[in-house]
């Protein structure tokens, strides 16, 4: 199957061993369009909380507006409950927020896995410096979990996420690593972080670090159009002018494999819609079967199977082509 697009960088031995990989690979995930729609997402996106510890300056929650909440645990499990019965491959816990700031999170990973389904979590690795919750998270039988991190090294990072916890995560994943492995959990470790305008050399030392380390290392563009202070990053950690993301492709077939789901229960159909401004359903009041095959999803599907990305404004200036 074809891999549409790499990211700027990428371990590709340790990208084909992702529990996620054979969904990834897939025909309703690799082209969308080529088949009829499935009767149920192959994955859902769940965003456990709109909160976060941290304060970046690039984030898309600079401009987010919608309540902060944290998902009741019995609405967690209402998704999971049908999610299980329709043959779900799994779920991202992603989002607007830091999940680990959610006191039941381990129970709803356990939750899930114990339910067959595949876990994802994305965290910015804050709440994983601590021994207990590595445990916690090793004990309860995630799948893959990615840490997040800003820029190619401390100095980058420290502008990008306005902290100085650089090193104390870079340690808590290589501890979690390390404990993994006593263990013999088959959690799969992987880093990512993304690059403003710096040189290939800098991105080639944080590869070098992460890839004999972790399972997967990973390197894209950071997204700008958010950036709080772009002074300030243009001239702690940029060579040249910053490079805005290209909006190259105009068809995207996300809509027809997953869906989001955000802390207080609302899908779009997208999970870049950091302001919930594109509902399609409700699930404290609808199941989710109802919500994938609703109209409003449909609309949006028609419309990015027909390429007309600059109509959707959530889409207008998205970079991706899924
Ligand atoms: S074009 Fe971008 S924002 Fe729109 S559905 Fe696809 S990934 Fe989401």
């Amino acid at each position: 199957m074809t891999i549409f697009k790499l990211p700027v960088f990428d371990e590709l031995e340790g990208y084909e061993r992702d529990p996620f990989r054979s969904f990834y690979n897939c025909g309703i995930y690799q082209e969308p369009y080529d088949y009829p729609l499935v009767d149920f997402p192959g994955l859902l996106d769940i965003e456990v909380n709109n909160h976060c510890n941290f304060d970046c300056l690039f984030c898309y929650r600079n401009k987010m507006i919608r309540k902060e909440n944290f998902m009741d645990t019995a609405l967690f499990r209402k998704i999971i409950d049908e999610s299980r019965s329709n043959n779900l491959t799994g779920i991202r816990i992603c989002g607007w927020g830091e999940p680990f700031m959610h006191r039941n999170i381990y129970d709803m990973i356990q939750y899930a896995s114990s339910n067959t389904l595949l876990v994802h979590i994305t965290t910015n690795g804050s709440f994983l410096i601590n021994d207990d919750n590595r445990k916690r998270l090793l004990d309860s039988g995630c799948n893959k979990v990615k840490f997040s991190f800003q820029g190619a090294d401390e100095n980058g990072y420290g502008v990008m996420r306005n902290n100085s916890l650089y090193q104390n995560i870079v340690k808590a994943v290589l501890s979690l690593i390390n404990e993994r492995d006593r263990a013999g959990s088959n959690l799969f470790v992987q880093v990512g972080t993304s690059f403003t305008d710096e040189t290939m050399d800098e991105r080639a030392s944080f590869f070098d670090f992460w890839v004999d380390k972790a399972d997967h290392v990973y390197g894209d563009n950071t997204h700008l159009e958010h950036v709080k202070d772009m002074e300030r990053i243009k001239n702690l950690t940029m060579k040249s002018e910053p490079v805005y993301r290209q909006n190259k492709f105009s068809r995207c077939g996300r809509p027809q494999s997953m869906m989001f789901i955000s802390s207080s229960g609302q899908a779009s159909f997208c999970c870049s819609d950091y302001n919930m401004e594109n509902i399609i359903g409700d699930v404290n009041q609808t199941d989710l079967k109802s919500i994938w095959h609703g109209q409003d999803i449909n609309i949006i599907r028609e419309m990015l199977k027909e390429g007309k990305k600059k109509l959707i404004p959530i889409c207008a200036n998205c970079y991706t082509q899924r």
